[in-house]
C-alpha cells in the first residue's frame, strides 16, 4: 500500500539529528534484515544510539532498520519494562489474539488497528550475548511482533485493518485517544 503523507505531517517525516529515526519511504526499511555474528563494541554503540532514539520519541519500540542498519535486533521498552535489546530475535511460541492500535516512529502521524498474538516467547540474545527467552503478553507481546516484523521488512500498514488507518497530529486530536 501506498502511504500519502498529508502536507500538515511532511515535517514529520524529514530525517535530521532532531529526528533520527528513518521514515518511510527509505527503502532500508523494507529489507530483511541480517543475522547479528557477534555482539561487538559496534553492536553495543548502535544499541545505545537506538535506546536514545526511542526514548526520544517517545517509543515503546524501535528496530535496527529504523536507525539505518540491516540488522537482527531491536530495543523495547513498553510500559513498565526496563528498557531491553534482543539481538537475533525468533518468535518461538504464539497464543491467542488481540486487536489494538498500532503507530511506527516510521510512519509519524499514522495509526490503525492490527491483530496480534496475545502472547508469545521470543528468544534471542541480550547485548551481552547471553541467550534469553522472553514471555510476553499483551503490549509487550504487540511490540515484540512489531519489531520483528521490522525486521524481515514489513510494516504495520501491510497488517492493518484498513478501516481503521487514521492520522494524528502529535500535539493530539481531542477525538483521538492517545495510545
Ligand atoms: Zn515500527
Amino acid at each position: 500500500m501506498e502511504i500519502v503523507v498529508p502536507d500538515e505531517f511532511q515535517y514529520l517525516y524529514v530525517q535530521d539529528q532532531e529526528r533520527p529515526v528513518v521514515k518511510i519511504p527509505h527503502p532500508i526499511l523494507r529489507q530483511s534484515c541480517t543475522e547479528v555474528a557477534r555482539v561487538t563494541p559496534k553492536i553495543e554503540k548502535l544499541i545505545d544510539t537506538m535506546m536514545k532514539a526511542m526514548k526520544k520519541a517517545n517509543g515503546v519500540g524501535l528496530a535496527a532498520p529504523q536507525m539505518g542498519s540491516g540488522l537482527r535486533l531491536f530495543v523495547m521498552q513498553p510500559l513498565e519494562m526496563k528498557p531491553m535489546a534482543v539481538i537475533n530475535p525468533v518468535i518461538t511460541e504464539k497464543h491467542g489474539e488481540q486487536v489494538g492500535e498500532e503507530g511506527c516512529l516510521s510512519i509519524p502521524g499514522l495509526y490503525g488497528d492490527v491483530q496480534r498474538a496475545l502472547k508469545v516467547v521470543v528468544e534471542g540474545f541480550d547485548r551481552k550475548g547471553r541467550g534469553i527467552a522472553l514471555e510476553l503478553e499483551g503490549l509487550p507481546a504487540r511490540v515484540a511482533q512489531h519489531e520483528i516484523d521490522h525486521l524481515d521488512g514489513v510494516l504495520f500498514i501491510d497488517k492493518v485493518d484498513l478501516a481503521t488507518l487514521h492520522w494524528v497530529h502529535p500535539g493530539g486530536d481531542p477525538d483521538d485517544e492517545e495510545n
